[in-house]
């Protein structure tokens, strides 16, 4: 059988949401992060970060910023037994014409939430069956994605919880299948939900 995964957004649901993040020292992984992430891991699913980081776009930092952004995350997690199967980020935007901006990168890329190229990316390498899985975001651009995916990949579902930005974007009209307070509520609830459906499966 294929796997399944849960993407997660990474900021406002992994660490704290600072607007335009660009600095390692800004850094703060929430306290439950590394105890939701465990849940999943023990539930059987692949854990895969998916972040938009325009900062690289807007001449914020560099891909090796987010890089070491990411990897600083992911040790902390591993370092208290929680796992992390790969990161994917978006370091596009779409919008020329601001100073200071990175042009190479001001693209309308396939990448970019809500659009689901990172998640398919994703399925590919790891061969991950999408219907199964599911994406826990804190925005409106992450349920959406949801939607998108779920689209072509039946049964994809999606959590939004509410230890992030909390905009309610009106940019994207979108409705999550679940909500939660944050990571760790959310995996305990994706929990809750495999093991009816695994039960009720097994008739
Ligand atoms: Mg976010
Ligand atoms: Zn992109």
């Amino acid at each position: 059988m294929k796997n399944a995964a849960v993407f997660l957004d990474r900021d406002g649901v992994i660490i704290k949401d600072v607007p335009d993040i660009h600095r390692i020292e800004d850094i703060e992984v929430f306290s439950f992060s590394a105890e939701g992430i465990k849940i999943l891991n023990r539930l059987g699913f692949l854990v895969i970060v998916v972040t938009n980081q325009p900062q690289v776009a807007k001449g914020l930092c560099t891909e090796d910023t987010v890089k070491a952004m990411n990897r600083k995350i992911t040790e902390q997690l591993h370092a208290q037994g929680a796992k992390i199967d790969a990161v994917y980020y978006c370091p596009h935007h779409p919008d020329k014409g601001f100073s200071g901006e990175n042009p190479e990168y001001k693209i309308d890329c396939a990448c970019r939430k809500p659009k689901i190229g990172m998640i398919e990316n994703a399925a590919g390498r790891f061969g991950i069956d999408l219907s199964r899985s599911f994406i826990i975001g804190d925005t409106m651009r992450d349920i959406k994605t949801g939607e998108n995916v779920a689209m072509r990949y039946q049964n994809f579902r999606s959590v939004l919880v509410r230890s992030g930005a909390n905009d309610d974007d009106d940019r994207f009209s979108a409705k999550p299948d679940f909500t939660a307070d944050n990571l760790l509520d959310a995996a305990r609830l994706i929990g809750k939900i495999v093991t009816k459906e695994n039960k009720d499966a097994e008739g």
